[in-house]
């Protein structure tokens, strides 16, 4: 059984006094940092000199360069791209920070895959919200909260479970809930949504299209038709909230008996797809991706642009623009 934690379960008196350094004012760590400062805690932000940096001076935040920040934390969270962070660390991070600091993780990727390996001295704490930055402000803000992955990856005060609760607290996650996980399984998952779920799904829908304008039907009509809508997403939404059986009254009888009894055709395009998860799973726990991923670094910018440009002139991409501008969706409502 999964062990889950409440605001009832975090105590932000464990950190409070402590100076926490929020490093890199992205995504994440803007939001971060203002949910912890508006729950009374003490937060200073490390940035280089960029747009963020003037969007933390701009935000009333105490700026300084990222090893300045360090060295005067107890609690530094790292909150950079996880690919420039294991430079980042052993530069700029881990000369600063003094024994018996904690070292914060949003993402589990780097200590999962060995990539950064912090001192023994130093408590190693994950806060992984299941949530995009924008959302992680909002929901602090509106007072709901959001989901993490939670976890000690080593505790070296004694103090490390009080003060991982204590930030996931302060960031506004023990509202919603905090589930207990290893940085490794925590990154496996991330990948896995990313690597094979996604895909999988990717694919799935370029079928359908491809399949309905080869039938005939207007490539704009089609996308609205399986997500350009919003009805898919809607429905998405419902599964959430209300569960994936009872968001079945949402649906016609049609609908639901159209669905039922022709879903048992596609059973046996199970296995081969779990066969293909499940060796992306086993490239991602064993390593082997993070690997690659670490040799490929230099030509990442050319490879995605590379990807860009192909997606730039795809069909697909022509369609979408056509019918979001004819449906008023999105940036082509303005
Ligand atoms: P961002 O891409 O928003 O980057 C954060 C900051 O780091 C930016 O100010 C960026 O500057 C700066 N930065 C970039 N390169 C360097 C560098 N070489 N040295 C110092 N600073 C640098 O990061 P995210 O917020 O997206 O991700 C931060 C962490 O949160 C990661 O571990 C990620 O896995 C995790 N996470 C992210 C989620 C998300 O919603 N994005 C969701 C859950 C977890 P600049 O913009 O100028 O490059």
């Amino acid at each position: 059984m999964a062990t889950i934690y409440h605001d009832e379960d975090a105590r932000l008196e464990a950190i409070a006094g402590q100076t926490i350094a929020v490093i890199g004012y992205g995504n994440q760590g803007r939001s971060q940092a203002l949910n912890l400062r508006d729950s009374g805690l003490s937060v200073i932000v490390g940035n280089i000199r960029d747009y963020a940096l003037e969007q933390a001076e701009a935000d009333g935040m105490e700026v300084h360069p990222i090893a300045e920040a360090c060295r005067r934390a107890e609690i530094a969270m790292l909150l950079i791209p996880d690919e420039v962070m294991p430079e980042v660390f052993e530069r700029d991070v881990a000369p600063q920070l003094r024994s018996g600091a904690a070292l914060s993780f949003a993402s589990g990727y780097n200590i999962a895959f060995g990539l950064i390996q912090p001192d023994a001295s130093l408590d190693v704490v994950l806060i992984a919200p299941r949530m995009i930055g924008i959302g992680v402000r909002e929901r602090y803000v509106s007072g709901e909260g959001f989901p993490s992955f939670v976890g000690v990856h080593r505790d070296a005060t004694g103090n490390a479970q009080q003060r991982m609760l204590g930030l996931a607290r302060g960031v506004g996650s023990t509202r919603a809930g905090c589930i207990e996980m290893s940085m490794h399984d925590e990154a496996s998952l991330d990948l896995f949504t990313e690597q094979a779920f996604g895909p999988a799904f990717g694919r799935v829908l370029s079928s359908a299209v491809e399949l309905l304008v080869e039938a005939g039907y207007p490539p704009e009509a089609v996308l609205l038709e399986l997500y350009l809508s919003g009805e898919f997403a809607y429905s998405f939404e419902k599964m959430r909230e209300v569960g994936g059986l009872e968001q079945m009254k949402y649906h016609s009888h049609t609908s639901q008996y159209g669905s039922a009894t022709r879903s048992r055709r596609f059973m046996h395009l199970s296995d081969p797809i779990k066969q293909k998860m499940g060796e992306v799973l086993e490239e991602i726990r064993s390593g082997t991706f993070a690997d690659e991923w670490s040799r490929h670094q230099d030509q990442a910018a050319q490879l995605f642009a590379k990807i860009r440009e192909a997606r730039e002139h795809s069909d697909m991409n022509r369609w979408e623009e056509s019918a979001r501008r004819a449906f008023r969706i999105g940036n082509a409502a303005r």
